[in-house]
């Protein structure tokens, strides 16, 4: 065997253990947990296949058992990676699939270790084996859908790649019925480690962008609601005012403020505050536009950033959300908030005066009795004074804890 060879192994047996350590750090620390220990399995089979395909000559005094040891090793090698690339394109794994690309390489392995040793006649059922595991999976990878991220591309584009040398090697050992030519096979056995280390870095790439993305994620969202929280918030107002100056377009700013709120929780319990915060989030979200920013900025106080809105259309969404609100609860639970509404105009310029005008309008509703909106160009009076609103008036206190009326924010 030339040394070039035995080298390549070694190499190729490290990377291979690197990658199957890799996968089993992250799979311990429940990082895409299926798929890593998937792959963890894969390249810890695929070190032991080049180990004994080094330490077993060819030509050695049991060519049945190298061939058996080789294969077998390399074929569970090759489940766990397509295993762990169908998981990690969200797909079950398709044990019957498994199951007949494992016998299609393995049994022709079986008759020829039974019938004709020496002869490599099932060579072309293993190359179709693999053939048939790199299709599936970049097929899989890229009906993937809107979560790939660049290390699932990297994958794709990897394997799409390997596909055109895959096809000739397949090919010319189906026409050949054998590996005749040494050259090719060899050549061949030598691309495939490169292959699957090239799968190797980029799903190590997928789940260290996964990692990433769910943190920044994190970072944004808030927990109970999930939606953007206040430092999300802060970001969007900067860039919603900046890009309203920078076009001269309308913008406005509303808060929110859950009513008697304390007292809500203290009669029914924190969970059921909770509960009341999480439907009022989803009013929000049910009722205005996938581009206007919803956020829960304190504790039971949210914001809704209204780009290309002038205020008389936020003044009726704010009416059209107060109402909805009102209507959110149970038959045990009712609750209302108070609006706040201010635009981006002369006075107000920044995002700190839009939001102090914004604070001051829905201090102005809370003065005024609460579930009620204002608008901080004229909070002294209901909405419906000046934009033509019905149905604007207070309604009746529906908050199970009607003596606070009346006091302040
Ligand atoms: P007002 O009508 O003037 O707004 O009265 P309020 O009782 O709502 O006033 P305030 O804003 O002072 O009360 C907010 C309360 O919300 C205080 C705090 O205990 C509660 N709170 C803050 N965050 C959470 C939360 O995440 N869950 C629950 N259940 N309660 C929270
Ligand atoms: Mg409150
Ligand atoms: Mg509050």
């Amino acid at each position: 065997m030339p040394d070039a060879y035995l080298t390549f192994l070694s190499i190729t047996i490290s990377i291979c253990l690197l990658l199957a350590a890799a996968n089993l750090m992250l799979a311990m620390r429940n990082i895409g947990s299926a798929v890593t220990l998937a792959f963890a399995l894969g390249y810890a089979a695929m070190a032991l296949t080049m180990a004994v395909a080094a330490l077993m000559p060819v030509q050695g005094p049991l060519p049945g058992l190298r061939l058996a040891l080789v294969n077998g090793l390399g074929a569970i090698s090759m489940v766990g990676l397509w295993s762990g690339l169908w998981l990690r394109a969200g797909r079950r794994v398709n044990a019957r699939f498994m199951g007949f690309i494992t016998a299609l390489w393995l049994l022709p392995v079986i008759g020829v270790i039974v019938f004709s040793p020496g002869s490599s006649a099932y060579a072309p059922f293993a190359t179709a084996a693999v053939f048939a595991g790199i299709v599936s999976s970049v097929w899989n990878l890229y009906h993937k859908g809107e979560t790939k991220n660049a290390g699932d591309w990297a994958l794709i584009a990897w394997l799409t790649l390997v596909l055109p040398v895959s096809t000739v090697v397949l090919l010319v050992s189906v026409t050949l019925g054998r590996t005749d030519s040494q050259g090719l096979w060899l050549s061949y056995l030598a691309f495939m480690p490169t292959v699957f280390t090239g799968v190797g870095l980029f799903a190590l790439l997928g789940f260290t962008l996964d990692v990433i993305q769910n943190s920044q994620k994190l970072a944004l969202t808030d927990g109970l609601t999930e939606l953007f929280n206040r430092r999300a918030f802060d970001r969007e107002l900067a860039v919603a005012v900046a890009r309203a100056q920078r076009y001269q377009r309308d913008l406005t700013l509303m808060l929110l403020d859950i009513d008697h709120f304390k007292k809500l929780n203290d009669t029914f319990g924190h969970p059921a505050g909770d509960a009341v915060i999480r439907s009022v989030a989803r009013v929000l979200e049910q009722s205005t536009r996938r581009i206007d920013v919803v956020a829960r900025i304190g504790g039971e106080e949210f914001a809704v950033i209204l780009a290309d809105t002038p205020p008389s259309a936020a003044l009726r969404l704010a009416e059209r959300l107060r109402h909805a609100i009102s209507e959110a609860g149970s038959e045990s639970i009712r609750f209302t908030a108070s609006f706040g509404v201010a635009g981006l105009d002369e006075g107000h310029q920044d995002p700190e005066s839009l939001l102090k005008a914004a604070d001051e309008a829905l201090y102005a509703a809370k003065s005024a009795g609460r579930n009620c909106v204002r608008y901080a160009a004229d909070p002294e009076r209901s909405p419906d004074n000046f934009i033509g609103l019905v149905n604007a008036k207070p309604e009746p206190p529906t908050v199970p804890v009607s003596e606070n009326q009346g006091g302040n924010h």
